[in-house]
């Protein structure tokens, strides 16, 4: 088993690699104002972009936000504006906002420079088997909207590896990409009932559910309890905590899901997520019964 520890990177999620090559090309391009509507993994990052590359972020977030998130957000440098009792109002704002000329607007997983920064993921990951002599025959990765999927597939196609099977994981009542796959097309979830809100998005890309029809793609659906069970092993074993929307990928190894059963050496993408603390997994735990 292989594990691809994203939650090391800086802003403590995947998500820079994407979101940060999206926010680099916008000012490469005379961008003097980035404008990204997520409280969660993907605001973090542009914030994170932003303050490296020295220009005005904001980021605007729905009311139901936690004010630790803000302030974590805010000490980064970005400006915060909280809009709206759910995530379409603020996204409206910041799309308004973005009609300023100079604004760009930083999409949470929607954009191909994001799947093209996320690719780089795989890159690596393919150049540290080679160096370690050792190979995988699947991967495993989370579906939100779907720009980690997209990423790791196009990384994939990149380097040769078309014929690596994916298995993507959802939790239940999160799981759009698994709609989209039983409907054989894209289609919007009537609601999110999931706890792993960083998976919450009720329509994958139209990117994501083109790649289910260019290639080998499971999609598989954990409970959020199975989430939960992971990342509180995941914590366990790797003294690591991990969101989890991160744990519905540890799940289908933990679980030993069938969908696992014909390949031998996964590679997981451990994503992380800044968005769990040891208060949350023992209330988890708690709810679950774990
Ligand atoms: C963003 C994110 C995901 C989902 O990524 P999508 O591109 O929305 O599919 C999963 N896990 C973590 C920790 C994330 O930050």
């Amino acid at each position: 088993m292989l594990l691809k520890m994203e939650n090391t990177q800086p802003a403590g999620s995947f998500k820079l690699r994407g979101i940060g090559l999206l926010c680099q090309r916008a000012v490469a391009a005379g961008a003097s104002h980035l404008v990204c509507p997520s409280g969660g993994n993907a605001g973090f990052a542009a914030a994170f972009a932003g303050a490296a590359l020295g220009i005005k972020t904001t980021i605007v977030v729905p009311e139901s936000t936690a004010a630790t998130v803000c302030q974590r957000i805010r000490d980064i440098g970005a400006e915060v504006i909280v809009h709206g009792a759910i995530w379409d109002e603020a996204n409206q704002l910041a799309l308004q906002l973005c009609e300023q000329p100079g604004s760009v607007y930083i999409p949470p997983f929607d954009h191909p420079d994001i799947w093209d920064g996320n690719a780089t993921m795989i890159d690596e990951a393919v150049q540290q088997a080679r160096e370690q002599g050792v190979d995988f025959d699947v991967v495993i990765c989370s579906v939100g909207g779907g720009g980690l999927m997209s990423g790791v597939l196009s990384g994939l196609h990149r380097n040769g590896l078309a014929h690596i099977p994916l298995i993507a994981a959802e939790t239940d009542g999160a799981a759009s990409l698994n709609a989209a796959v039983r409907a054989g097309e894209l289609v919007s979830l009537p609601a999110i009932t999931s706890i792993a809100s960083t998976l919450a998005a009720k329509r994958v890309a139209a990117e994501c559910f083109a790649w289910t029809q260019r290639h080998e793609v499971h999609s598989v659906v954990v409970s959020d309890a199975q989430a939960v069970s992971a990342a509180l092993l995941f914590a366990d074993q790797m003294r690591t905590l991990v969101e989890p929307a991160c744990g519905a990928a540890l799940a289908v190894a933990y679980e030993n899901l069938p969908a696992l059963a014909p390949y031998k050496r996964p590679l997981i993408v451990v994503c992380g997520g800044i968005g769990v603390s040891l208060s949350m997994l023992a209330s988890w735990k708690e709810r679950f019964a774990l």
